[in-house]
């Protein structure tokens, strides 16, 4: 078995991006995020010279934060989790590849401004608004176990645009919000004090930048790493804003608040 194997990494900034191989030794238990500290120990790249260390962004390092994002052999990722034995067993090449996302402007190397997202989350409203005069009682509005269950994955979202990435209708071209956004829509409207808010994130998802968007190919369920069921998502929030452009054509009041 060969004790060595090549991270191609795709870098630079913005009209000015280049491919770079680094050759690292094997080890069992390495994953992207380690194997890219190696090389920021020592940068120097395959043939010999020495270069600037990778920029990448990285936080929790146990996939929840989202932030070392990147597509790992073309597919959108979490660099923290992706294990390079495995890449390289599976792939049985010796190169695995590093680029950044392309859905979002690119800062240098594998660092992009993820900012559209959490944007989107501020359009649709994806919190809870208690100004403290209701009483709630000692837990608040109670919510089934079959609701909780349901809304547990939908808060498992980390926001790391793996699914904006892969959804073909999110370009520069498009208005469209991504998946995810719509999915916290379908997160708060399910909770009983966030469904006070429902018709003001549905009037977001009827917006240019919202649900009509989506062209249902799927590809965002397809690589989301939580299993999100933002296919199921989509549909709800689909039927959902359906109802309330109804609402709005009729002048029929909103959720008594
Ligand atoms: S189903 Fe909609 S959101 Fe998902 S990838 Fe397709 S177009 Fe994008
Ligand atoms: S829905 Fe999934 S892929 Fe999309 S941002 Fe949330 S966790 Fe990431």
């Amino acid at each position: 078995m060969e004790t060595t194997y090549t991270l191609k990494i795709f870098r630079g900034t913005p009209g000015n991006q280049y491919w770079e191989e680094f050759e690292l030794q094997r080890h069992p238990q390495a994953n992207v995020i380690s194997s890219l500290m190696e090389i920021q120990k020592n940068p120097i790249n395959k043939k010999g010279e020495k270069t600037t260390p990778v920029a990448w962004e990285q936080g929790c390092l146990e996939e929840v934060c989202g932030s070392c994002s990147m597509l790992v052999n073309g597919r959108p990722r979490q660099a923290c989790t992706a294990i390079i034995e495995n890449y390289l067993k599976a792939s049985k090449s010796h190169i695995i590849t590093l680029a950044p996302f392309t859905k979002f402007p690119l800062i240098r190397d594998l660092c992009v401004d993820r900012t559209s997202m959490f944007e989107a989350l501020k359009k649709v409203r994806a919190w809870i608004s208690v100004d403290g005069t209701e009483d709630t009682g000692q837990f608040g509005p109670p919510i089934s176990q079959e609701v909780q269950e349901a809304m547990y994955v939908l808060s498992t979202c980390m926001t790391c645009g793996c699914c904006s990435e892969a959804c073909p209708q999110v370009s520069e071209k498009s208005d469209f919000m991504g998946p995810s956004a719509m999915s916290q829509i379908r997160f708060f409207n399910a909770n009983p004090t966030g469904a006070l808010e429902k018709s003001e994130r549905l009037n977001a998802a009827l917006s240019k930048e919202g649900i009509a968007g989506c062209g249902n190919a799927q590809n965002c369920a397809r690589v989301c790493p939580k299993n999100i069921p933002l296919t199921e998502s989509l549909s709800l929030i689909g039927r959902e804003a359906t109802k309330q452009a109804i609402k709005n054509f009729l002048g029929l009041p909103d959720a008594k608040k």
